[in-house]
């Protein structure tokens, strides 16, 4: 099947791509990530996609950085915790633009790097990539048979930046003040 690959970052995509390649499918990528703060991050997240792409020869569309759109979807759930509610809201709107993009290139499926994350849950992913894309949306979770272990290889095989927080500016304070508090623990 030629397959539409929802990426959120480079380290990702790398265990993904080569699962969905050696199950016999054309990949393309699709890096639509508004949630990624702040703007040099978003930067630094695409260099290293784009990275990956060259070094696995797979094609990948980049969509507009719609930071403001993000914020404004996410309005009022600044304090939902990682997987929580906010995290769906996120998801759907990452999924919506990359199977918009599906229909305009007339390819078969569409799925998303984001099951490769042990800490996303491939329930939530993928009830909403279902309510998006139907029978189009490949219900997945890349996690399994070793597949986050596979992309840390690659990542480092490569020497690929890997960020330390999911993306958004929540996530990056809710990091940093886990930190914080580690760092007060050790004193
Ligand atoms: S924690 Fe991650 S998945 Fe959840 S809203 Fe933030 S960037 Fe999106």
């Amino acid at each position: 099947m030629k397959v539409v690959l929802h990426i959120c970052c480079g380290v990702c995509a790398a265990g993904v791509v080569e699962r969905l390649v050696s199950e016999g499918h054309e990949v393309c990528g699709f890096f639509y990530n508004p949630n990624i703060h702040p703007a040099d991050e978003y930067e630094r997240r695409l260099e290293v996609a784009r990275r990956v792409a060259a070094e696995m020869g797979f094609p990948m569309a980049v969509s507009q950085y719609d930071a403001e759109q993000w914020l404004q979807e996410t309005r009022g759930l600044e304090n939902e915790p990682e997987g929580g509610k906010r995290c769906s809201v996120c998801f759907r709107l990452r999924l919506e633009k990359t199977y918009l993009y599906l229909l305009e290139k007339g390819w078969d499926a569409v799925t998303t790097t984001l099951t490769v994350s042990p800490s996303k849950s491939a329930a939530v992913v993928n009830e909403v990539g279902y309510e998006v894309g139907g029978d189009r949306f490949l219900v997945r979770d890349f996690k399994k048979k070793d597949g986050f272990k596979r992309s840390m290889e690659l990542a480092k095989k490569w020497n690929l930046y890997r960020q330390h927080y999911c993306g958004c500016i929540y996530s990056r304070r809710e990091a940093l003040a886990k930190q914080a508090a580690n760092l007060n623990a050790q004193r």
